[in-house]
């Protein structure tokens, strides 16, 4: 199988290049993807003397390389990882999550159709079913309500794969996961950060007063459960991927401190993300029935080897918290 993976620099989409490459060494891998400030190709420098994976950097909004790319390797399958991923930044810069995740999505389906793709898997995300209150689930009948610019431009993407489907004939798939944590997490997002920040004996800022609750799933659970989507998933349904792991993201920066065995005065809470979802919780039992997925990590065993990475790999994380970052994180938090 020839696959398109764009957005494969990042953190979901290396840790999925890195899975595929080892349980399907025969499938030739392209990694698509314009490196932007959250792209990365540290991220597999253990796979790019594998014989079947090729990099091309280019952009997704760009028809010309996009359609390229695929004559060029004879791609059969995408799988788009690719988008502006952080709601922080889509609150105070939503345009370019509108050009990427919309428009990127919708060059990348035209060409899907245009060139036979056999198959075409979104990523997308549970938020894009808006905030939960204490008490249910998401399930992939849940209505779309985005809260935030991120969101709503991934709700927007779903509709014009779904559109695609019904229009056009193409074969799609769309994914529904939670929070995904692992290695290779760029530090702007709440685990890395906070493991990084306390191994730096630098505050942990927790927005409002921390009891925002997310569902973890780790990415290596993740991508074993596009690997099926992608092999068995039924042309045009909906998949949500969740771990089982409800946490409120205080409990977190908790289990981190305690695991680093670093004081609790390093909290600092900070003012609440403008529209600060609640509670995301999935219901997978639709992957679980159908597919016969199951998580193999909890989130004890994940957060216990996901803190190790960040310990055993350090430069790899202090690179990126230097330049832009420190730009970033000054204006996010108000210091540096
Ligand atoms: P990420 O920000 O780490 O990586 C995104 C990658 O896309 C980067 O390598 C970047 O260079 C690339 N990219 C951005 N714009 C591009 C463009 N125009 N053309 C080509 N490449 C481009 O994101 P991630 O956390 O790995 O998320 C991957 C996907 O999973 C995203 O679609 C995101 O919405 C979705 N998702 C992520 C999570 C999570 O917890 N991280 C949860 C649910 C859904």
């Amino acid at each position: 199988m020839n696959i398109l993976v764009t957005g494969g620099a990042g953190f979901i989409g290396s840790n999925f290049i890195r899975y595929m490459i080892n349980k399907y060494p025969e499938y030739v891998i392209v990694n698509f993807d314009n490196l932007t400030y959250a792209g990365n190709l540290e991220n597999l420098k253990d796979t790019e003397l594998h014989s079947n994976y090729y990099f091309v950097k280019g952009n997704i909004c760009d028809a010309n390389t996009v359609n390229h790319t695929i004559r060029n390797y004879d791609i059969e399958v995408i799988i788009n990882f690719a988008a502006e991923s952080h709601v922080d930044r889509s609150i105070a810069d939503p345009g370019i999550f509108i050009h990427t995740n919309v428009t990127g999505t919708q060059v990348l389906l035209h060409a899907a159709k245009e060139c036979g793709i056999r198959k075409y898997v979104q990523i997308s995300t549970d938020e894009v079913y808006g905030s939960l209150g204490e008490t249910g689930y998401f399930t992939e009948e849940t209505p779309l309500s985005p809260n935030s610019p991120y969101a709503a431009s991934k709700a927007g993407a779903d509709l014009l794969v779904l559109a695609y489907h019904e229009t056009f004939g193409l074969n799609v798939n769309i994914t529904r996961c939670s929070n995904n944590y692992g290695p290779y997490h760029f530090p702007e997002k709440l685990i890395p950060l906070m493991i990084t920040n306390a191994l730096e004996d630098q505050a942990l800022p927790v927005y409002g007063d921390g009891m925002n609750v997310r569902d973890w799933l780790h990415v290596l659970d993740h991508a074993a459960a596009i690997d099926l989507v992608l092999h068995n998933g039924n042309s045009g349904e909906v998949y949500n991927i969740g771990g089982h792991n409800e946490k409120r993201n205080i409990e977190i920066v908790e289990i981190i401190l305690g695991h680093l065995k670093k004081p609790k005065e390093l909290i600092r809470y900070v003012q609440d993300r403008l529209g600060h979802d609640r509670r995301y919780a999935i219901d997978p039992s639709k992957i679980e029935k159908v597919l016969g997925w199951r998580p193999a990590y909890t989130f004890e065993t994940g957060i216990v080897s996901t803190i190790e990475w960040y310990l055993n790999n350090q430069e790899w994380w202090k690179r990126i918290k230097s330049g832009d970052y420190l730009e970033y994180y000054s204006k996010q938090y108000g210091e540096s």
